[in-house]
């Protein structure tokens, strides 16, 4: 997208806490845009469990519509108990979402600023900052055959040299902006997959001398994430093992609810959307953390507009107000939503 054109946003709200964080989330996006910094228009659509009630489908064909001519799209959170019974699942919505935009990097920030030590299980006193970029559209979760009888059961792990590659230049190219380290997650002392991916991912390494590339058995980094995560900058790796990796480090940050994504195909739309799900249980309630919400929307302004600088501003805001202990009660505060909204806002508009 060209500098100075107006960007345009999908917002996707979903369900349950989904619109109580989305509002937050655009609300600091109104903020950090004033006085011409930054100009967008957002186009808001169903998805999810509420678009089943409205038009009978989680995806409808106007949602993924506007999705596909957008610049990018920010989603809150979907699903939840309401339709556990229900014919079509808010959930496969996700599912398609990710098909029809060919969504297949997820990439997880992990970071443990000063602000967020105290909640932090890990004692190591290094900065934590490292993103994991898992494969999202292959491997175990998708291969065939598939099957399941009385006496045994069968999956299969599959991975085409394509689907490996893209993801690999994407991890190359992020750490060429970060610290210049990547490091190759897979069990290759015994897959056959994992063996392809390490010639694969090493010839491509050859093409970035200037990115420090290691490799390491995911069992050995499930004990790394935990004893020295300062040590990782971006970790390749595969659907499952990305899958089980990224919620053990969100476990280390100390709140499932300060934690963006994003996911991202070769072109068009990339998704924002915090990690955590609709959390029925607190919903209504005005206590859900914004954070997670309002980082995405940082995410997405650093990386599908070039805009570090605002994302940067997003960021030491909420720092600010973490440091402040203006939290909500998952970081053991009394915050509302909107307490914590404001005051993000409020540090915002004073370092400027
Ligand atoms: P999903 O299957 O969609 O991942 P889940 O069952 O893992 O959902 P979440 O919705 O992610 O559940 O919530 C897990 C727990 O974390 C719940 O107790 C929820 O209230 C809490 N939680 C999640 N997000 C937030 C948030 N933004 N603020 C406060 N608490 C949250
Ligand atoms: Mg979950």
């Amino acid at each position: 997208m060209q500098k100075n054109q107006t960007a345009q946003i999908a917002v996707l709200a979903g369900d349950y806490i989904g619109p109580e964080i989305m509002a937050a989330g655009l609300e600091v996006l109104k903020a950090v845009s004033e006085d011409g910094k930054f100009n967008y228009q957002i186009h808001e659509e169903p998805f999810g469990g509420a678009a089943i009630d409205q038009a009978g489908d989680p995806l409808p064909a106007q949602t993924l519509a506007t999705c596909q001519q957008s610049d990018a799209i920010l989603l809150a959170a979907i699903g939840g108990p309401k339709w556990d019974n229900a014919e079509k699942r808010p959930e496969a919505g996700l599912l398609q979402i990710r098909k029809e935009l060919n969504l297949f990097a997820n990439i997880r920030p992990t970071a443990i600023s000063e602000a967020m030590r105290q909640y932090s299980p890990i004692k190591n006193e290094n900065p934590v900052d490292f993103v994991i970029v898992r494969e999202l559209t292959s491997g175990i979760y998708f291969g065939t055959p598939r099957e399941k009888t009385a006496d045994y059961a069968l999956d299969t792990m599959r991975y085409r040299k394509e689907e490996i590659q893209r993801i690999t230049k994407l991890a190359f190219e992020m750490a060429t902006k970060r610290r210049n380290h990547v490091t190759l997650v897979d069990k290759a002392n015994v897959l056959a997959t994992s063996k392809f991916w390490r010639e694969i991912v090493g010839e491509i390494a050859q093409d970035y001398p200037q990115v420090n590339y290691d490799t390491s058995y995911v069992d050995a980094a499930a004990m790394k994430i935990i004893s020295s995560p300062d040590q990782f900058d971006v970790i390749l790796t595969e659907n499952l093992f990305g899958d089980i990796l990224s919620d053990e480090s969100a476990e280390i940050t100390g709140s499932l609810g300060t934690i963006p994504s994003m996911s991202q195909g070769s072109n068009g739309p990339a998704l924002y959307e915090p990690i955590h799900g609709s959390a029925p249980d607190i919903a209504g309630k005005g206590i859900a953390d914004p954070i997670s919400m309002v980082k995405s929307v940082a995410m997405m302004l650093a990386n599908s507009f070039d805009r570090q600088d605002l994302a940067t501003e997003i960021t030491n805001a909420i720092n600010e107000v973490i440091s402040q202990q203006v939290v909500t009660p998952d970081l053991g505060g009394h915050a509302t939503t909107k307490e914590v909204t404001a005051a993000i806002i409020s540090s915002i508009k004073e370092s400027r």
